[in-house]
C-alpha cells in the first residue's frame, strides 16, 4: 500500500510540519553559491508560520539560467547521482541534480501520486514516454517500480510496437504524452484493435497543457480512465501534484512543496479560487532545494474538500503559461481556447497547429486543423462550410476570426515529445 497518512493530516499540522522543513531547507539552500549571497541577511527562524514565507525572495528561470550548472547545488558534486535538463528549446537549458536521497524521494512522491488514481502493485505499467533528459522517463519509471508494478520502459514511439507489447503482457497503466495519447487512440482503431478488448484500464496523463476536452477524448477513444499529472524538472520532475480518482483537481504534495499562486503582474496572492501563477517551494530536497519557483504555469485553487479525505489542496489543470499568451490585434489569446473550442466540433481530428505570420502591419493567424478521414470529402461545398463553421466558432472564443486551413489526417507533424501547438513566424524586432 502507498498512501501516506500525511496526505490526511489535519491542515494546523501540516502547515507546522510546512514550517519546520522549510527553515531545515532555508538553512541547507546557504550552503549552495547562490542562495548564500541571496539569503544572506534572513534568519530562517524568522518564519513562524506558512504565510512567512512572502518574506523571501521568488527565484526565477533566468536565476537558474545565471547559476548554470552548479550555482545552486547545496553540497559537493561527488554526492550527486543524477543530472536531467528543462524542456526550453532555447538559450541556456537549465540543469537539474539530485542526490540518492532526493532520488528516493522523488519515487516515493511518484508512487504515491500513481496509488491515488488507483494503480496498485498487481498492475503492470507502461511507460510511453520520452526517457533521456526529460524527467517523464525515469519519474514515472522509478516511482512504478517503488510502487511494486512490473514496469515497461517502452519509450515513446512505435505504436505497433508498443500495441504488441501491450497486449502481451497485459498491461494495464499507459504512461503516455496526451498528444501522443491521441495518435495513439487513432493508430490503435486503424489498427483493427477495439478498446475494449485491451487490458489497460488506466492512463496517467501530463507533461504538457490539455484541456477537459482533450481528456475526454482519450477517455472514449481508448475506453480509459485518463488522469492528470503535473510536474516540472525544476521540482524534480513528475509527482508535484497528481489527480486522484475523483477527477476534480490535482492534489499537491504539500508535504514536499509549499504551493502559492501569485498574480503575475505584481507578485502579490490571487483571492482563492482565481488564476495566477503558481509558484512552488522545495521542503524534501536536499541536493538543490529551490525557494518561491515562479512556474510561469497558470491555475488557480480548487476550493473545498476533496471526498477523497486528501487534505492536500488541489489545482486545476493548467490553462496555459504565462509566457504563452499570443497577442494578436491586441486581443490576448491562449493556445488552450483555441484547443478547447477545436475539440468540440466533432468533424475535427486529434491534432492542430496554430501559426502565427506577420503580413505587411497586421498579424494573422492561421489555425490547421486535421478533419476526421470520414469528413474529408471530395465535394468542396461541404469543406468550404466546415471551414466557415470552424472559423465562427474560434471567433465566439477568441473574439477574432482566424483562416483556418482543413488538414488531412495524418498530415500535420507529430513530435513523439511535447506537443508543438503555436508557430510564430511573426518577425521579433
Ligand atoms: P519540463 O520540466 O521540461 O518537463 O516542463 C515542465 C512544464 O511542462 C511545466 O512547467 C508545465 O508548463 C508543463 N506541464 C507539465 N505537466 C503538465 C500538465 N499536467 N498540464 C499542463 N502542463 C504541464
Ligand atoms: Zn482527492
Amino acid at each position: 500500500m502507498y498512501f501516506n497518512p500525511v496526505e490526511a493530516m489535519e491542515r494546523s499540522a501540516l502547515e507546522e510540519l510546512q514550517v519546520d522543513r522549510l527553515k531545515d531547507t532555508l538553512e541547507n539552500a546557504k550552503n549552495a553559491p547562490f542562495y548564500g549571497t541571496r539569503l544572506a541577511g534572513f534568519n530562517p527562524a524568522d518564519i513562524q508560520t506558512v504565510a512567512d514565507i512572502t518574506k523571501l525572495p521568488f527565484t526565477t528561470k533566468d536565476d537558474l539560467r545565471s547559476q548554470y550548472p552548479y550555482g545552486l547545488l547545496t553540497r559537493p558534486l561527488d554526492e550527486f547521482v543524477r543530472l536531467h535538463a528543462s524542456s526550453g528549446t532555447t538559450g541556456t537549458p537549465t540543469a537539474i541534480f539530485y542526490t540518492q536521497k532526493d532520488l528516493d524521494s522523488w519515487a516515493d512522491l511518484m508512487a504515491r501520486c500513481m496509488y491515488a488514481c488507483g494503480c496498485r502493485k498487481s498492475d503492470v505499467l507502461q511507460n510511453m514516454s520520452g526517457y533521456g533528459l526529460f524527467t517523464g522517463g525515469l519519474g514515472i519509471h522509478y516511482g512504478s517500480e517503488r510502487l511494486g508494478m512490473l514496469t515497461i520502459p517502452a519509450g515513446a514511439g512505435n505504436t505497433k510496437r508498443q500495441i504488441k507489447l501491450i497486449r502481451d503482457f497485459n498491461v494495464s497503466i499507459l504512461h503516455i504524452i496526451p498528444s501522443f495519447a491521441l495518435y495513439f487512440a487513432q493508430k490503435v482503431q486503424e489498427e483493427g484493435f477495439d478498446p475494449k478488448d485491451m487490458p489497460w484500464r488506466i492512463a496517467l496523463i501530463g507533461a504538457e497543457p490539455h484541456t477537459e476536452e482533450v481528456r475526454q477524448k482519450i477517455e472514449t477513444m481508448l475506453n480509459i480512465k485518463a488522469y492528470n499529472s503535473y510536474g516540472l524538472s525544476e521540482m524534480n520532475g513528475p509527482g508535484v501534484a497528481f489527480e486522484c480518482i475523483h477527477q476534480n483537481g490535482m492534489h499537491v504534495w504539500e508535504d514536499a512543496y509549499i504551493v502559492e499562486i501569485i498574480n503575475p503582474e505584481t507578485g502579490d496572492y490571487v483571492p482563492e479560487g482565481e488564476i495566477g501563477e503558481l509558484v512552488l517551494t522545495n521542503l524534501t530536497r536536499e541536493g538543490m532545494p529551490i525557494i518561491r519557483y515562479r512556474t510561469r504555469d497558470l491555475t488557480r485553487f480548487i476550493p473545498g474538500q476533496c471526498a477523497c479525505g486528501r487534505t492536500h489542496r488541489r489545482i486545476d489543470r493548467i490553462t496555459g503559461r504565462a509566457d504563452d499568451m499570443m497577442i494578436l490585434k491586441g486581443v490576448n489569446i491562449y493556445p488552450m481556447q483555441i484547443e478547447q473550442c477545436l475539440m468540440t466540433i466533432p468533424e475535427v481530428g486529434q491534432n492542430y497547429l496554430i501559426e502565427l505570420v506577420r503580413e505587411g502591419v497586421s498579424d494573422q493567424m492561421t489555425v490547421k486543423v486535421e478533419i476526421k478521414e470520414e469528413y474529408f470529402v471530395e465535394d468542396m461545398r461541404i469543406l468550404q462550410g466546415l471551414q466557415k463553421k470552424i472559423a465562427k466558432n474560434l471567433c465566439n472564443e477568441i473574439l477574432l476570426t482566424p483562416r483556418v486551413e482543413l488538414c488531412q489526417h495524418g498530415s500535420i507533424p507529430k513530435t513523439e515529445g511535447k506537443a508543438v501547438r503555436v508557430i510564430d513566424r511573426r518577425d521579433k524586432d
